[in-house]
């Protein structure tokens, strides 16, 4: 399995096989598998960067081809 890193503070997370979760001796996290896959999708859609960039792309391009009439 490889390594992850906390959604929190970006440390990496030790597996507590013990209990199947993941903690974070960074910040304290403590979550199972499902609860760290749930936090990344909700992140990766808050700061979806690259979404923002394509959309002001495509609004320069609509600008751009109205401006040639
Ligand atoms: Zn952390």
């Amino acid at each position: 399995m490889p390594e992850q890193s906390c959604p929190e503070c970006g440390a990496v997370l030790f597996f507590d096989s013990q209990t199947k979760r993941y903690a974070c001796k960074g910040c304290g996290v403590y979550l199972t598998k499902d609860e760290l896959v749930n936090i990344r999708d909700k992140l990766h859609k808050e700061t979806d960067e690259s979404r923002k960039k394509r959309a002001q792309h495509s609004e320069y391009l609509e600008w751009w081809l109205s401006s040639k009439k």
